[in-house]
């Protein structure tokens, strides 16, 4: 399975070679660009596994080792993809869901998914709140003058 491996290298080093540049800007077309090679690679691995369970059924054969093996790098994948995606949004300045994950736009008050109340939407009351606490301090001390 050594063609695996050497995909495997060429997808670590493809996310590493984003992740060194922590700190830059990054362009949100090379990051979407990573997103969707990573997203190819995962469902290759994927395939891979699936073909080797179909393997294992049909043949008898035990692929245990090798499944657990892919499962791991998939895990992996999963990680990097995430990260990537959080990068991209965070870029996007969209708004991701503390509950279900979901990315939603800048500004929203509740997720599009799972209609949580999203953390910004929360803060952005409190200020309001806040402000209008100042606001009304500042009314009654006029009133007191
Ligand atoms: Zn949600």
């Amino acid at each position: 399975m050594s063609w695996m491996d050497d995909m495997w290298i060429n997808t670590k080093s493809a996310a590493n070679a984003v992740g060194q540049k922590t700190g830059e800007v990054i362009d949100r077309s090379k990051l979407r660009l990573a997103i969707i090679d990573l997203k190819s690679d995962l469902s290759h691995k994927y395939a891979v596994l699936g073909k080797l369970c179909y393997e294992s059924y049909r043949t008898g054969k035990d692929y245990a080792k090798e499944m657990l093996a892919l499962e791991k790098e998939i895990a992996d994948m999963n990680v990097q993809l995430s990260a990537l995606k959080d990068k991209l949004a965070h870029l996007q300045k969209k708004v991701k869901c503390p509950s279900c994950g979901t990315y939603n736009p800048q500004g929203a008050l509740f997720c599009r998914q799972c209609g949580s109340r999203l953390a910004g939407a929360a803060a952005k009351e409190e200020d309001s709140q806040e402000e209008l606490l100042d606001f009304a301090e500042k009314m009654a001390e006029e009133e007191d003058i």
